[in-house]
């Protein structure tokens, strides 16, 4: 009996060192990878750019998934003068509280008038602790420093070009000059932008922008200069022009069942084609839709037009030939004695023999040569600072993608790819995203007053 009660309470020691064991052993454990962990937080700073506006906020999430977060401190640094932006501590007084330890989301918000920050460069200084005992108990420490500028002035845009007269569908070109370097500027013709071409001039601060009035912009359209610069401060500067209204034709086009029965094969292949409808549907398919689409792609080329200017004089025409319909000429198309649509015609057919040659209009850089839907097949050359020609219909294309040509080389042979009646070369120019009117671009003495002598004028002032 006492023998039996003394081993029971040997037992119940053994049991109790057992538990204390284990609990200095989980203490430790606790301490080696949770007190003495080695990882730093994690900083994660969403910065766009390191130009900032005069009003900015900029988020920043600070993780820590060990220990958690001790301490976060954020501030900007100008010529000595450092404005805390955050502190925040877990533990400590005097400062704002961390609710959670494990992720900080928080946004940094500098006001330079309010902060007293200049425009020019300052330090932008983030630095988190953890809850580790590394460190001399301070914890791992993340820290990043990034170097910003603050720019709370607009940028000023000045005009150096002197008269701008425009007519509907037609092209105009401006140079202006801007007060710092800029993401982005150009010129905005009602809801169309015209991006600027840098590198023209010895200046690199003398921009110019090749810019059109859409064929139904009316008169009194705004056209201004904008400009935006790194931080995203926006300036603009209104420029004196005149617009000229024109009046453009109209004509009716009779579609016949031969006709269509001619041309719809080529598109059968387009994706949507409505086989089960009527020939007629079938028609307005590739006269609304696939036309839509093919003007999408040819207008899109812009973005990576050129910034030089690879042409010189005024533009080369098909030679000895007809031109069977206009720019901007309004098409009835009539069938069976009823209008079934309407279209404006961007362009000007030329018609000269069956598979004449078609010289390149100007010098520049074939961009596209390629089948294009109505288009047929297409060749389109830039000639730099988005202004560009196109040429289709072709029975056949000589040139590739990417070949530099100079005016009068040979292209391709005129035909009747695509949506067309007879052998005939469509021919366009487009400026920006914008079909322009292309007797401007034939006609050697508008290219003189309204282009050359303006780029001469300004390389006088500037140098060239
Ligand atoms: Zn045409």
């Amino acid at each position: 009996m006492n023998f039996k009660r003394k081993e029971r309470g040997k037992n119940l020691k053994y049991v109790l060192i057992g538990f204390l064991g284990i609990a200095a052993a989980a203490a430790l454990i606790w301490i080696l990878f949770d007190k003495l962990e080695g990882d730093a937080p994690v900083l994660s700073l969403a910065l766009e750019s390191r130009y900032l506006q005069g009003s900015a906020e900029i988020p920043l999430t600070v993780s820590d998934e060990k220990s958690g977060l001790r301490r976060v401190y954020a501030s900007i640094l100008q010529e000595g003068r450092e404005v805390t932006l955050v502190n925040k501590t877990v533990d400590r007084e005097g400062a704002e509280e961390i609710a959670d330890p494990r992720r900080l989301e928080l946004n940094l918000r500098i006001d330079a008038r309010e902060m007293g920050l200049k425009d020019g460069d300052a330090q932008l200084l983030i630095a988190a602790w953890d809850q580790s005992w590394r460190q001399r108990f301070a914890g791992n420490l993340a820290y990043k420093e990034v170097e910003i500028v603050i720019d709370s002035t607009p940028p000023r845009v000045s005009v150096l070009t002197r008269q701008h007269n425009l007519s509907q569908g037609g092209s105009g070109l401006v140079v202006y000059r801007l007060s710092e370097p800029c993401k982005k500027h150009g010129v905005r013709v009602g809801d169309n932008f015209f991006p600027g071409h840098s590198g023209y001039f010895d200046d690199d601060d003398v921009h110019l922008a090749f810019f059109a009035l859409r064929h139904d912009q009316v008169k009194d359209t705004d056209i201004l200069l904008e400009a935006h610069d790194r931080a995203g401060n926006r300036g603009q500067s209104g420029f004196s022009y005149y617009i000229q209204n024109r009046s453009f034709p109209s004509d009716n086009l009779n579609l016949s069942d031969n006709f269509m029965r001619r041309v719809l094969p080529e598109f059968y292949s387009e994706p949507g084609f409505p086989f089960d409808d009527s020939r007629l549907a079938q028609f307005l398919f590739v006269n609304q839709d696939l036309r839509r689409k093919n003007d999408k792609r040819v207008l899109s080329l812009a973005g990576q037009s050129d910034d030089a200017i690879h042409w010189e004089g005024d533009f080369m025409a098909l030679p000895r030939a007809q031109r069977m319909a206009g720019f901007a000429d309004h098409r009835t198309y009539i069938y069976e004695g009823k209008t079934v649509d309407q279209q404006v015609h961007m362009g000007v057919d030329l018609a000269s023999m069956r598979h004449a040659p078609v010289p390149a209009a100007n010098n520049g850089r074939v961009v596209l040569a390629d089948w294009v839907g109505i288009y047929g097949d297409t060749v389109v050359i830039d000639h730099g600072s988005g202004v560009f020609s196109l040429y289709s219909h072709l029975s056949s294309i000589d040139v590739s993608e990417g070949d530099f040509v100079a005016r009068g080389d040979i292209i391709g042979k005129t035909g009747t790819t695509g949506l067309a009646v007879g052998d005939h070369l469509h021919f366009s120019m487009i400026v920006g995203d914008v079909f322009v009117n292309p007797y401007e671009w034939w006609d050697a003495r508008w290219v003189e007053n309204n282009i050359a002598a303006k780029l001469e004028s300004v390389a006088e002032q500037v140098g060239r």
